[in-house]
């Protein structure tokens, strides 16, 4: 159990107050769990999603990138196991109507009775579990009746196998490789909730690194140490992060190994998953090979063999770690000196939506002009903001709360001297610096 407090109601109101997540078709009362991420959440989460593309595409020669489409042939989905077994056990309430993950009871709350979980109280009458399947289904073509099914990919995963061999040949790739995308993945969840970190329409970060076998169990070892590693440097701290492995009831029946990578996301819902690092053996190109008739082999010519790679799979939710990240920077304290506290996100620099906010000190002499230039000379090299409105105090108050590292403040000396200050979010120390200086400054603290 969790001994961290839960901060997810203040943060649900801070991120719709500040723009960073809304609830989606919220003038029509909401669509259940899908979240639309506002101007400072798509900029969060595209920055999480660029550092998970360089460290694993850009900083690698093994590594290929892919945009696989979500509309796949249907036997995919039957190849996959998909179409018979991504299933989940539904039980019913007869008395209260609700509905709940037959496996996941002690994790819900009876809606008569929240002390208690679905079945423990003397009204509940649970039906028999049965499965229910999570994968969204729709037509393709103009006539329904003569359209073939299709689904919505409940996960990126399967483009990565059925390319395997198109990357493998055009990118010259010889293996061990790795083939990465980031899309957007649609799971019809029973119990969807906590926010953003279990939703119906979601974003995955997912990479299949193909291998010889036999040599598989020496790549998960290493794949399991490099994505905790990027965790830690995306700023979560190293007490709310822990692997936990799948037991052999957990495990998957075709996998050889899992982790996953959880995070202490405090309160009652404590350590949680945000990515799985699988080995998948031979599983999904054997399938893919027996379902479609295409070989699926790898030919090895320097040892003049063929086989059928394993693959160690790591697969991160994009949205589930924007909720960790956010967790994970909120804070409040007070300042010394001054009656209100105040909330931050203590964002790692190189992901916060902002990187710095310029103040005029006051509206006359000149200010807003200067800092106005000040903006256009830095706009192009990061995202930038400009505010006059307001005590300075405040001014800095608004922007600790959405994480800016940086606030410039263009005062009375400026215009002589040729100088700003520059205050630090989290220090709160405060440097004079240069105007032809302030680009090369930032970078310097920005590097991510
Ligand atoms: P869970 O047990 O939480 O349902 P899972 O084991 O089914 O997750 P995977 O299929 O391994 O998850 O998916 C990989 C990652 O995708 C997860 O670690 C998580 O970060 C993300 N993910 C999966 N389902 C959802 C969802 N409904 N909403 C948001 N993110 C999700």
């Amino acid at each position: 159990m969790a001994t961290t407090p839960d901060v997810m109601d203040k943060l649900v109101s801070l991120c719709k107050r500040r723009g960073f997540i809304f609830q989606s078709s919220e003038i029509y009362g909401g669509t259940g769990s899908v979240w639309d991420y506002g101007p400072l959440g798509v900029e969060l989460k595209k920055n999480i999603k660029d550092r998970w593309w360089n460290a694993m595409v850009r900083a690698r020669d093994d590594i290929e990138g892919l945009d696989a489409a979500i509309l796949m042939h249907p036997r995919t989905w039957e190849a996959s196991g998909h179409v018979a077994g991504f299933v989940d056990p539904l039980v019913d309430c007869r008395t209260c109507k609700g509905r709940f993950r037959a496996d996941k009871l002690e994790d819900a709350r009876c809606p008569q009775k929240p002390s208690k979980q679905p079945g423990q109280h003397d009204a509940c009458a649970l039906t028999e579990a049965r499965n229910f399947n999570l994968m969204f289904k729709t037509h393709m073509g103009a006539l329904e009746e003569s359209a073939s099914v299709v689904y919505l990919r409940p996960e990126t995963a399967q483009g990565i196998f059925v390319n395997f061999l198109n990357v493998q040949g055009s990118m010259r790739q010889k293996v061990p490789f790795g083939i990465a995308q980031i899309g957007k993945a649609f799971r019809n969840e029973i119990t969807p909730g906590n926010f953003i970190f279990r939703t119906r329409e979601f974003e995955q970060m997912e990479m299949q690194f193909f291998v010889e076998p036999g040599t598989d169990m020496e790549w998960f070892e290493q794949w399991k140490a490099l994505r905790m590693e990027w965790h830690y440097a995306l700023g979560l701290q190293a007490e709310r992060l822990k692997f936990h492995q799948h037991t052999a009831g957990e495990l998957a029946h075709y996998a050889r190994a899992a982790f996953d990578v959880t995070f202490d996301f405090g309160g009652t819902l404590g350590f949680q998953e945000i990515e799985g690092v699988h080995n998948r053996g031979d599983f999904d190109l054997s399938q893919h090979q027996q379902f479609s008739g295409k070989k699926l082999e790898y030919y090895d010519q320097q040892a003049n063999k063929r086989y059928v790679p394993y693959v160690i799979e790591t697969s991160v939710g994009a949205d589930r770690v924007t909720l960790a990240v956010l967790v994970n920077a909120y804070r409040e304290e007070s300042v010394q000196g001054e009656d209100e506290g105040r909330v931050v996100l203590g964002l790692n620099a190189s992901i916060a939506p902002i990187k710095a906010a310029i103040f005029p000190l006051t509206k006359k002499d000149g200010q807003p002009e200067m800092a106005r230039r000040i903006v256009d000379d830095l706009r192009f090299a990061f995202p930038v903001d400009y505010d006059e409105t307001g005590s300075i105090g405040k001014r800095y108050r608004r922007q600790d709360e959405v994480g800016t590292p940086y606030c410039i403040t263009v005062d009375g000396e400026s215009a002589a001297a040729g100088t700003v200050t520059v205050r630090d979010r989290d220090s709160l120390a405060q440097d004079r610096v240069d105007v032809s200086q302030l680009k090369a400054y930032l970078a310097g603290k920005l590097v991510g």
